[in-house]
């Protein structure tokens, strides 16, 4: 999911299916407000520390939550 670091504004996969939605949504977001938008949909894999991987895991699931 996205989500912003300033206010309670988020994109999940069940709000956006399209990855590229929510990274639209998020920009404009951006745009409009000049918040920061965090990301869990980092283009690099990161090589996970512990703890990280239960939030990959999660986010592999669709509409879990
Ligand atoms: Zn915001």
């Amino acid at each position: 999911m996205k989500y912003c670091l300033d206010c309670d504004w988020h994109a999940t996969a069940a709000d956006e299916p399209d990855q590229r939605d929510r990274s639209r949504a998020a920009i404009d977001h951006h745009v409009e407000t000049g918040h920061a938008i965090d990301s869990s949909e980092s283009l690099v894999r990161p090589t996970t520390p512990d703890g990280l991987g239960a939030v990959l895991a999660r986010e592999l699931v669709p509409s879990s939550d």
